[in-house]
């Protein structure tokens, strides 16, 4: 396969998902990044929102169930339904940056990924009137780039341990927690998408639905489950050793 080829194949892989192939070895070098938490927490993350579609069916369920998560919002559908934003935070949620629109970074030109991370995390900052604590790049694809304009605004990187595939065509509740089950533990954090602007139409349905079971198995365990906040990931700069560490992974 020549150079050409072999370049459009990886990004035909990257249009499929969030497929990071080096997350075993982020979760095993940098627990941190990867959103390792307390051994009695699980940490429920969304991306890709607000989306007036499907994220207040999240909040109405997630209201029913009692439990808290993090959303890590995009700054183009943040901008577009703001109150949804206000919502998010009124009902104890918390909001994290996912970026502006959901380029990945591996095929963005210099500069741009910084210049949307800290457009998005303003934009936040002035919809909350906090100012956000987390970020996770689109497609889990971090770079050099991204981790430094992280630290310069104080947004600490992290990925997930476990995810549901909620985003594919055929993903049903039952998929999403066969998916996940066997990540399902203390210290996890999760995966799921309140929207569906980046993937399978109608794809949100399949997470929410896996919700309350999800919820359950985790309380049947005796593990709480809730924002990243609540999850023993401190939030604040990465340490420069990770930092360097990271770009070698
Ligand atoms: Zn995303």
């Amino acid at each position: 396969m020549n150079r050409t080829a072999l370049a459009l194949a990886g990004l035909a892989m990257l249009h499929v998902g969030p497929a990071a192939t080096w997350l075993p070895a982020v979760r095993r070098l940098l627990p941190g990044l990867a959103g390792v938490g307390a051994a009695d927490h699980v940490a429920l993350t969304f991306d890709d929102g607000p989306d007036p579609r499907s994220t207040p069916r999240f909040l109405d369920e997630l209201e029913r169930l009692g439990c808290r998560g993090t959303f890590f919002v995009l700054g183009e559908m943040l901008e577009r339904h703001p109150e949804l934003g206000l919502r998010i935070v009124a009902r104890g949620h918390e909001i994290a940056v996912h970026g502006w629109g959901h380029d990945n970074a591996l095929i963005t030109r210099p500069g741009r990924m910084a210049a949307e991370m800290s457009r998005a995390a303003e934009l936040v900052t002035a919809v909350t009137g906090a100012g956000p604590a987390w970020y996770r790049p689109p497609y889990g694809v971090l770079s050099a780039e991204i981790l430094i304009a992280a630290r310069g605004l104080g947004l600490r990187p992290v990925l997930w341990t476990a995810w549901g595939r909620d985003w594919t065509r055929s993903a049903s509740p039952a998929s999403v927690l066969d998916t996940m089950a066997p990540g399902l533990r203390g210290g996890a954090t999760l995966l799921l998408h309140d929207s569906d602007c980046t993937s399978a139409p109608g794809s949100w349905r399949s997470g929410l639905g896996a919700l309350p079971e999800l919820v359950d198995r985790c309380r049947s365990a005796g593990l709480r489950i809730g924002p990243l906040r609540d999850h023993g990931v401190l939030p604040g700069r990465p340490a420069p050793r990770e930092v360097y560490e990271t770009t070698a992974v």
